[in-house]
């Protein structure tokens, strides 16, 4: 995808401050972070969002995750990390080549968390069935 920021990255074509490299895998710092050592995990062939993407490339792409996280965490003196991945625009997906987000996070940082709901009575069993009916 010549178009594709990430892949220019992953090409070289672009610079970024890389972390980790394998032969299916690139983390590189988000230049937009949430907090100091956001990092972008990828894979280097180019796919649109998580779905689009090979179950042994998800493999891979945790494998790394599980690896750069603690690096992370320790590396900017946090306390923990978010993992994120937002697939689609309405869920604010920018950047169309798959990427998770590795966020480190401090105590009381003041990053806005997900909002909650509450359910109408038989609200969660609804959806529910709704939702295993479109498993495959
Ligand atoms: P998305 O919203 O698609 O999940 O996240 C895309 C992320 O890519 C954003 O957090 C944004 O800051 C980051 N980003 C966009 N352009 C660039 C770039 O040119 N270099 C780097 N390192 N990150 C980028
Ligand atoms: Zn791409």
């Amino acid at each position: 995808m010549n178009d594709c920021i990430f892949c220019k990255i992953i090409n070289n074509e672009m610079p970024a401050q890389k972390i980790y490299e394998n032969d299916k895998v690139l983390a590189f710092l988000d230049i937009h972070p949430c907090n100091y050592g956001h990092t972008l995990v990828v894979p280097k062939n180019h796919y649109k969002d998580l779905l689009d993407t090979p179950k042994e490339i998800v493999a891979e792409l945790m494998s790394a995750v599980q690896k750069i996280a603690p690096a992370v965490v320790k590396g900017s003196n946090a306390q923990g990390f978010n993992l994120g991945l937002n697939n689609g625009s309405a869920a604010g997906q920018i950047i169309f080549h798959a990427h998770f987000h590795i966020i480190p996070r401090f105590a009381g940082d003041g990053l806005i968390q997900w909002g909650h709901k509450e359910y109408a009575e038989g609200g969660m069993e609804k959806i529910k069935n709704e939702i295993i009916k479109h498993l495959r």
